[in-house]
């Protein structure tokens, strides 16, 4: 470790990475200083379950938003693998169970499902229309996403040049999505599905005047102009084993295991002071680019952190290690089809909107939209073969709709309606530190589960 550096990076997330690796990359010298022992933030692959080989996506684990050109600029050995189903919602009409499947590979087998579903062929064309104006916003502004941001007042003069484009601004960028929804589809499954991208991780509602929800959906639906999430093979620590080999080829140095003390901002000289393997150190840098929250910042400049109301918002995840997939109540699709996309549990738009409100009054939700989503249906190369040939697999359950102190979820459309119970006082803490032995009623399949919750940082 030198006295100085061009650029001291604080904070070793994705985002840290990349930067390390472009400007190591363009001849400056670069440390990056993290405070956990592994490199990577929330883009990082863990063996949660001590007694079973399997590394899982502790937190992030799709990839979308991940520019093509980074990968290539870096030369990142990367295979992002397409899921061949997009995603199955579990229903009941008249008695029996169904599901929409909604795949990626197959136009016909999606038509045909939500004909099933709808007993029309207008909400499927519908619903195409819809996504148009999604794809066509993504062509117009993927491309920018790399640069300075362009003032609105750009941005809307670039989507001034035909109706399609006009109407997906105006619907997109400057209504509540609700009502573009509202417009489009007629099926409250379909409008629920719809919705659930703008809904990750915030608290929000279809005409939520603020348009956070707009941002969100957006955020979920541009990716490389196609939206498309694609699972990262060998999990997404892959992904930041990569950007770190990278950083470090082009001489970015590392240090893990360090314990921020402050923050010298305000004179001519930038500094870190830090504490590593119990030694005080000083480094000097030509600048600090923080790669953490603002609330972190905050505590280190003697700043008061005053979060945005807007930004509420709270994702509970709950990773599993099963011995065998779930079965379906809507028995003629096999479980490898119906998991191996997005599966949709409570997610329909009025029930979405019920548990918005029901959370807003600061009450459990009587049902729990959430997410389910199997990694190793796409790849198994992050179970180990014994693992493998024994029929193991991930699963992942994603739920974003509540405020604080709720506790429960549960997965419809499942046989043994796998209820999950978890304890309030396991909340909030991270994968690591939360015991399996706190999930009091797991389904008779899930061996191990581990779960955090988390508040939505203080970022721009
Ligand atoms: C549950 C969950 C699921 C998600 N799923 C997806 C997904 O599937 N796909 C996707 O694209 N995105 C997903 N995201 C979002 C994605 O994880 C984040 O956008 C991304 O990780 C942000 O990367 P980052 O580098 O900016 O920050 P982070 O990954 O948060 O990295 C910040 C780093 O700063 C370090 N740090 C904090 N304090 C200090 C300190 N005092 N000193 C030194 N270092 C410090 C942290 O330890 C961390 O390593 C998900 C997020 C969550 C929470």
């Amino acid at each position: 470790m030198k006295a100085k550096y061009d650029v001291i990076i604080l904070g070793a997330g994705h985002n840290g990475l990349v930067a390390a690796a472009y400007l190591a990359r363009a001849g400056l010298s670069v440390l990056l200083l993290e405070k956990n022992d592994y490199i990577g933030g929330a883009t990082t692959s863990q063996k949660v379950f001590p007694d079973y080989d399997a590394r899982l996506s502790r937190y992030s684990y799709l990839v979308s938003l991940f520019p093509e050109r980074i990968i290539r600029d870096l030369g990142l050995n990367l295979e992002l693998r397409r899921r061949a189903i997009a995603s199955f919602t579990p229903y009941v009409m008249n008695g029996p169970h169904n599901g929409l499947l909604l795949s990626n590979v197959s136009e016909e087998m999606s038509r045909q499902s939500m004909f099933e579903l709808t007993g029309n062929q207008t909400e499927y064309e519908q619903m195409k229309k819809f996504y148009n104006l999604s794809r066509v916003f993504a062509e117009r502004v993927w491309d920018t996403m790399l640069e300075p941001l362009l003032p609105k007042e750009e941005f809307r003069r670039r989507f001034n040049v035909d109706e399609v484009s006009r109407e997906a601004w105006r619907s997109l960028a400057e209504e509540p999505l609700g009502r573009v929804i509202e417009r489009y589809l007629q099926n409250d499954l379909l409008r629920g599905l719809v919705l659930t991208d703008a809904k990750v991780g915030i608290f929000t509602y279809p005409h939520d005047p603020s348009l956070v929800q707009n941002r969100c959906f957006l955020y979920h639906l541009i990716g490389n102009k196609t939206g498309e999430w694609k699972v990262p093979v060998g999990g997404m620590g892959a992904v930041a084993s990569e950007l770190e080999l990278a950083a470090r080829k082009s001489g970015a140095e590392m240090l893990t295991n360090v314990d921020l003390r402050a923050l010298n901002v305000n004179g001519t000289k930038r500094s870190v002071e830090f504490e590593i393997d119990e030694k005080r150190q000083t480094v000097e840098a030509r600048y600090l680019l923080v790669n953490f929250g603002r609330n972190i910042l905050a505590k280190f400049v003697g700043k008061l952190y005053q979060p945005n109301t807007a930004d509420e918002g709270s994702v509970f995840k709950i990773n599993m290690l099963l011995r065998r997939l779930p079965k379906l109540k809507a028995a003629r699709y096999p479980a490898a089809e119906a998991f191996c996309g997005t599966f949709h549990s409570d997610e329909g738009y009025e029930q979405m909107n019920v548990s918005y409100d029901q959370a807003r009054e600061g009450r459990l939700p009587n049902k729990t939209p959430c997410e389910v989503y199997c990694h190793t249906l796409t790849d198994d190369s992050i179970l180990a073969p014994e693992l493998r040939s024994q029929g193991f697999h991930t699963m992942t359950l994603f739920e974003s709709s509540r405020r604080r102190n709720s506790s429960k979820a549960s997965i419809s459309g499942c046989k043994s309606r796998s209820k999950i119970v978890l304890p309030s006082h396991a909340m909030g803490v991270s994968a690591s530190k939360a015991k399996a032995r706190s999930t009091s009623r797991m389904p008779s399949e899930c061996i191990m589960a581990t779960f955090f919750r988390t508040r939505r940082r203080g970022r721009s």
